[in-house]
């Protein structure tokens, strides 16, 4: 028995299900193993001592490579002083600092841990500030697991539910209509960068609607809020929607923030700082000085070194090699979303069938990427990471095409 077969019993007898969330390796394919045990660069060792090349980045925390010396040594610095205290670092001010010079959006800075903490706290701040209750959010986007945005239901009841409006992403009417049906009741809208949802592929978000959806929340005087906990520190430091010349009232971040280390932040511009502060919002470990020098040595990296450039390119070097390696064997392929943030499809697969085939073929021969969820590049995905992982896609396109019975 592998040892990954062998935690997997033994996890079936004391977690529930044998595991639980999005890290459930029953989800992604019948061969993804589901424990690992080491990373180190763009790669990850699996329990048994399988080696990949790490597509997936740990679904996004990881943005400056697996144990980063320089994110690492900032967190032991602060580790090896204490971590959990009676009251936050001094790290805690110097990183709300840098959030607020790096983000023009950004007059002040709330920490916590997860991305949901983030989305949610958001959203308290937008009804404190409003004292109204909806929120418009596009169907089908994720923004956590609490029971108010969970796509599963269970354990949820209707009225947890019952302050979300959805609208189609990029469908402007459609959120202008959900608004006026909530006439005087909207406390927010709540959009992502882009249409990351899993299952489909990804939609860039038109200039039209990101600037529309800004001037409706001014003229209806609700929040703007973007999520960027899956897009943030990937696109551009200063807020996703930069290019488009549209800046939020709050955002919520996370994941990729501290390189793995675990952080969240809501920033928000001057006008919520009052109603920020009338929240209680808190959690035994939201003040913990490590993550917090592990998320400022983490956006410094980015910052000083252009890691959006650099994540960038590797896309780009990934996705021209893999539409060459498709257009060879013969296989129709879609690449969306930013090439830091892309997910490849063919075309026809309704089913996902070939898609999950060509997936577990590049798992076998050691490249981790995903099924149905977009990848995530760093920036430790290096020409030569990204050509070794080619070298792995190309074998299994050659592997699928066999089995497709083709010539
Ligand atoms: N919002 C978005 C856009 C996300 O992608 C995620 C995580 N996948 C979340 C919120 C929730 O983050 P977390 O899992 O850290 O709670």
């Amino acid at each position: 028995m592998s040892i990954d077969a062998d935690l997997r019993a033994r996890a079936a007898k004391v977690i529930p299900g044998g595991m639980y969330g999005h890290l459930n390796a029953a989800l992604h394919g019948d061969t993804y193993p589901q424990f690992f045990v080491r990373g180190e660069g763009a790669r990850q060792w699996d329990a048994d001592g399988r080696e990949y090349i790490d597509l997936m980045c740990s679904w996004g925390p990881m943005i400056v490579g697996h144990r980063n010396p320089v994110v690492e040594a900032a967190a032991a610095a602060q580790q090896a002083q204490g971590d959990c205290l009676n009251g936050p670092g001094p790290i805690m001010v110097e990183l709300a600092e840098l959030l607020v010079d790096l983000i023009p959006a950004a007059d002040w800075a709330m920490f916590s841990k997860n991305g949901t903490d983030a989305t949610t706290q958001a959203l308290m701040v937008a009804r404190a500030a409003t004292g109204r209750a909806k929120v418009l959010v596009a169907h089908g986007a994720y923004h956590g697991a609490d029971p108010w945005c969970t796509p599963g239901l269970s354990g949820v009841t209707a009225s947890q539910r019952a302050d979300n409006v959805e609208f189609e992403y990029n469908d402007l009417a459609a959120v202008e209509a959900a608004a006026a049906a909530h006439d005087g009741d909207v406390a927010a809208i709540l959009v992502t960068p882009f249409k990351h949802d899993s299952f489909e592929d990804q939609a860039p978000a038109e200039a039209g609607f990101a600037r529309g959806v800004r001037a409706l929340a001014d003229r209806i005087g609700a929040a703007l809020v973007i999520d960027e906990v899956r897009a943030g520190w990937r696109l551009d430091l200063r807020g996703s929607w930069e290019a488009f010349g549209v800046r939020p009232d709050l955002s919520a971040w996370s994941k990729a923030m501290a390189n793995g280390h675990p952080i969240a932040a809501v920033t928000g511009v001057d006008a919520l700082r009052g109603p920020a502060q009338t929240l209680y919002s808190t959690g035994s470990f939201w003040f913990s000085a490590s993550a917090m020098a592990a998320a400022k040595a983490t956006i410094e990296i980015l910052r000083d070194g252009d890691g959006v450039a650099l994540m960038e390119r590797a896309g780009e070097r990934l996705r021209s090699g893999l539409a060459a390696q498709a257009a060879a064997h013969g296989f129709q392929v879609s690449q969306t979303g930013p090439a830091q943030i892309p997910w490849l499809s063919f075309a026809g697969d309704d089913t996902l069938a070939q898609g999950i085939a060509w997936a577990a073929a590049c798992l076998a021969e050691g490249v981790y990427l995903h099924p149905w969820h977009n990848w995530f590049l760093s920036t430790a995905h290096t020409d030569d990471e990204i050509d070794q992982a080619l070298l792995r896609t190309d074998a299994a396109f050659a592997k699928l095409r066999k089995e497709s019975g083709a010539a």
